[in-house]
């Protein structure tokens, strides 16, 4: 460690590896030594189309020269095709824009809880939420108060009240937790920021079944499983789920600007009438141009058929490691993996941190575990070349 010469005024609620980067292209970055590094992160899935992607960075250009901003006070011209685009890639009736994923994830607790007094007849503020342990949906003072992780909570209450917290992937426990109080569940499909875990096959399927039955919500937050990651537009299309709302953030922003967005039912969302709710950035200009930039590759198909055929060579690679001992699991699915590493390899930080000085970005998600979310746009070359050095980093920890 080498000691600041500086008092450092950035405040301290990162820490992040020792590299600072200057500049970026597809899956590579650059230090300010002019070091290239593979980009292994992704921005944890914000940067599914790489480090400015042509079509997204000609569309963010071509809307500087025109408007930038113009409030929600007017419409603009681009507002309806984002909303339309969007509404239609994932087969849904009505888009409310937002901005960062923690916005997308309160708006969609408004919506369910509006709906519920409204619609289904919920008596007035008894309105619950059920929502899995282990969960991540962001780092407002409401979404952490039904986190389950000791530092994103401690110290931070009161907390809101309104939710009921099951373990993730028990379809029982979650039908017990469901009563004429309950207005919806809120799940990640794929839990991310745990460690990229996947439940049982028949628990989303079930999740719904039980949501039809009572008459409440499905909410998925795909803010980090949608738009392309698993191999499918979205992950619950991997289990033939189709949720009431979906919420999307990350790479909706094409790695350019915080987009976000909830997707869902008309007669939900219809709830949140003028003066309910809003945002001075959701859906500007910008936003809504690089947003349908991303939908646009989107609806090709090509990023969601890079990420299951170069997913399943990743998961494949990870396998082997898996039988030969070099990892202790792997879970995921397309282009996502999240694998855990025996402490006598040391901890997930220090094999960032032994991958870094291979030229290679990658982030522990906590403990023994680190998750791999390559750009869906990687090269197989680059990817394999990544891979290498992580054998390497696990085999030969001190080398370099
Ligand atoms: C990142 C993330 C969020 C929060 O998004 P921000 O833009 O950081 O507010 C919410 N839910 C999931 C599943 C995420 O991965």
């Amino acid at each position: 460690m080498t000691t600041p010469l500086t008092v450092s005024h950035l405040a301290g609620n990162y820490h992040p590896l020792p590299v600072v980067l200057t500049d970026g292209k597809g899956s590579w970055l650059r230090d300010s030594a002019g070091v290239r590094y593979l980009d292994l992160l992704a921005g944890y899935s914000a940067l599914n189309f790489g480090h400015r992607h042509p079509a997204i960075i000609a569309a963010a250009h071509a809307q500087l020269d025109r408007v930038t901003l113009t409030s929600r006070a007017f419409d603009h011209d681009l507002l309806e095709p984002f909303a339309d685009a969007l509404a239609h890639l994932i087969d849904a009736d009505l888009v409310l824009p937002m901005n960062t994923g923690a916005e997308a994830v309160e708006t969609a607790i408004k919506a369910s809880r509006k709906w519920g007094y409204e619609v289904k007849g919920v008596a007035p503020d008894r309105a619950t939420i059920v929502v899995a342990d282990g969960n991540f949906h962001g780092r407002t003072t409401t979404l952490i108060s039904f986190s389950t992780d000791h530092d994103a909570r401690t110290g931070f209450g009161p907390y809101t009240p309104g939710f009921r917290v099951v373990p993730y992937g028990d379809a029982e426990a979650l039908a017990a937790a469901i009563d004429e109080t309950t207005v919806a569940v809120l799940l990640e499909p794929i839990q991310g920021e745990a460690g990229v875990i996947v439940p049982p096959a028949d628990y989303l399927p079930t999740a719904r079944a039980l949501c039809d039955r009572h008459g409440v919500l499905l909410v998925a937050d795909e803010i980090q499983s949608g738009l392309g990651r698993t191999g499918s537009t979205l992950a619950c299309d991997l289990v033939g789920v189709r949720p009431d709302l979906v919420l999307l953030g990350k790479a909706l922003g094409g790695g350019v600007v915080p987009v976000s967005a909830v997707v869902g039912r008309r007669d939900v969302l219809e709830v949140l009438t003028p003066g309910t709710h809003g945002s001075t950035f959701g859906g500007n200009p910008l936003a809504c141009a690089v947003g349908l930039a991303v939908i646009g590759l989107l609806e090709t198909g090509e990023p969601q058929a890079r990420a299951r055929e170069l997913g399943n060579h990743l998961h494949a690679r990870l396998a082997d490691l898996v039988a030969d001992g070099s990892i202790v699991a792997v879970r995921g699915v397309g282009l996502w993996a999240g694998f855990d590493i025996d402490p006598g390899h040391g901890t997930g930080r220090e094999l960032s941190e032994r991958l870094l000085t291979r030229r290679v970005l990658v982030k522990d998600t906590h403990g023994q575990t680190v998750r791999l979310a390559p750009p869906l746009t990687i090269e197989q070359a680059d990817l394999d070349w990544g891979l290498d050095q992580l054998v390497d980093a696990l085999h030969r920890p001190t080398a370099h």
